[in-house]
């Protein structure tokens, strides 16, 4: 838990959020400015900057978040009309808070690439 960090006061239930779920390990909450009708963060309770620090011991808590991100969509009904995941990692790539998170959207269209 690092005090400074948002998502860690978040998961330790000190900074509001919109909970989905959580349990032991992970916490999903609705995203604050979401980018779609349904827009989710799943995170980890315990701080990880980002996917590029994460460590080989983190590999429970990483399938314990991709979990939640299953939890996220059979809880939301986004199975069918299908769902988007994106897990931003460093500044360049527009990662704008350092404690991992998974986002889970669906309700738009989306292009690829
Ligand atoms: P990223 O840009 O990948 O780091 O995503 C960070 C996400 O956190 C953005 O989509 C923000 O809208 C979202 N966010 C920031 N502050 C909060 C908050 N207090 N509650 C919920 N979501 C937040
Ligand atoms: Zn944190």
């Amino acid at each position: 838990m690092t005090t400074e960090c948002l998502f860690c006061r978040i998961a330790a239930g000190e900074a509001p959020a919109d909970v989905l779920f959580e349990d032991r390990d992970v916490v999903a909450f609705h995203d604050i400015r979401p980018v779609a009708p349904t827009h989710v963060l799943v995170i980890p309770r315990k701080h990880i900057t980002s996917l590029a620090t994460s460590e080989p011991d983190d590999r429970e808590i990483l399938g314990k978040v991709m979990l939640g991100v299953h939890r996220t969509a059979h809880l939301l009904d986004l199975v069918e009309p299908g769902f988007r995941t994106i897990v931003n990692s460093g500044r360049g790539a527009g990662q704008t808070v350092f404690h991992l998170h998974v986002h889970v959207m669906s309700g738009r269209a989306w292009t690829w690439p």
